[in-house]
């Protein structure tokens, strides 16, 4: 877990759970994940971290501890312009899918749910992503039978890379109820994707290209392509990096930032990071 953040679209990280059970980044084939490469690294020896990635572990009084920390409504942030003013943004379960099969539904009520709607939790929005959203829509159900709604500054979001995973967001969409925020992380993108069909129940969408050695291709016109697919439907958009190999027309672009994650290096026509509308029930009411 870490107060402060290099990754652009949040202020902040928890972990209330470390490893995962894999994905389509992380199995015999490949093994991109960051996490699952920090675990390889560090996992074992030090402290806060699964023994192995593949052991997921969980770690109980984590979520409260984020809960405390200082309010950001209202607040500018220096490096992050577009979170200027918004309530603090924690990225829940950076290190981790906390939706793997082992982690029973009682410890995600008890950490997570308890967590985000204490008074001080309620103060921030909490963004949990998995590429699990079954598993999420059933623990959603599971609550709805105990009559514990979701917590609407609790969005549901999954990741996506290839159009085959496209299919995560039917699931997606039955998380929560009719304020809670959907969001995709089409990150690392591989290949075209076509969201159109779905972005009408979309409520905000992350993009990005691979990083790190071996980084697959992210094509610039992917990201004009999404920006033109979320302003036809009016859903904010974020590109958080083009990646470490990022080509147009068949030709290699060149960034000073190896992830290129810096917009101010992007073409104009690409230097977009909106955010979601906060408070979706309120806006519907208005
Ligand atoms: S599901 Fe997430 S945490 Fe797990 S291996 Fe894939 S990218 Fe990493």
């Amino acid at each position: 877990m870490s107060v402060k953040t290099k990754i652009q679209w949040c202020d902040s990280t928890v972990n209330p759970t470390m490893g995962c059970e894999g994905c389509e980044i992380w199995g015999p084939q490949r093994k991109t994940c960051y996490a699952g490469t920090l675990h390889v690294r560090f996992g074992g020896a030090t402290p806060g971290y699964s023994p192995s990635f593949d052991v997921v572990t969980q770690f109980p009084g984590r979520m409260r501890e984020a809960a405390s920390w200082p309010d950001l409504r209202g607040k500018a942030r220096a490096e992050k312009p577009w979170l200027n003013g918004l309530p603090r943004i924690i990225f829940v379960s950076d290190m981790s899918d906390s939706l793997s099969a082992t982690v029973p539904f009682e410890y995600l009520r008890d950490e997570i749910i308890a967590n985000v709607r204490t008074e001080p939790g309620q103060r921030h929005q909490w963004l949990w992503l998995s590429k699990r959203p079954d598993r999420m829509a059933k623990f959603s159900r599971w609550l709805g039978l105990q009559g514990i709604s979701w917590p609407p500054n609790l969005w549901a979001g999954t990741s996506l890379t290839a159009q085959a995973t496209t299919s995560r967001i039917k699931s997606l969409v039955q998380v929560g109820d009719e304020r809670t925020i959907h969001f995709l992380s089409v990150e690392p993108q591989v290949e075209p994707i076509d969201l159109l069909p779905w972005l009408p129940r979309i409520d905000w969408v992350i993009h990005g290209g691979e990083s790190g050695r071996g980084a697959r291709p992210f094509d610039l016109s992917w990201a004009r392509s999404l920006i033109s697919q979320c302003a036809t439907l009016g859903v904010p958009y974020f590109l958080k990096q083009l990646g470490s190999n990022v080509v147009e027309s068949g030709e290699k672009l060149f960034f000073k930032d190896n992830h290129a994650g810096d917009w101010e290096e992007w073409p104009e026509a690409v230097q977009a990071r909106q955010i979601a509308k906060i408070y979706k029930a309120v806006n519907h009411l208005a």
